[in-house]
């Protein structure tokens, strides 16, 4: 992506990660064109940086959702970048 996005990941002890947003994914009902409109975003998985999906080498399924965010769980400015570029080509 071409502007620069803080992984929004806070670690338990509050930190958070120093890495940038790279990659993503949107899930929820596709159009024909299969992409999710605004409206129909479920969820949407980050990769980063630093950690890339932050499963580092555990296998359980809280692990591996572990960069999965809903839609109001991210900063709106990074939540808007995702679905302009969603939306373009
Ligand atoms: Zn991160």
């Amino acid at each position: 992506m071409e502007q620069k996005f803080e992984c929004p990941f806070v670690y338990a002890n509050g930190k958070k990660c120093g890495g940038f947003v790279f990659k993503w994914r949107v899930y929820g009902k596709t159009q024909r064109n299969g992409r999710v409109r605004p409206e129909h975003v479920r969820k949407i998985r980050l990769w980063c940086t630093e950690k890339n999906d932050h499963a580092g080498i555990l296998h359980t399924f809280e692990a591996k959702t572990r960069m999965e965010f809903y839609p109001d769980q991210l900063p709106d400015h990074l939540y808007e970048a995702i679905m302009e570029e969603e939306w373009s080509d």
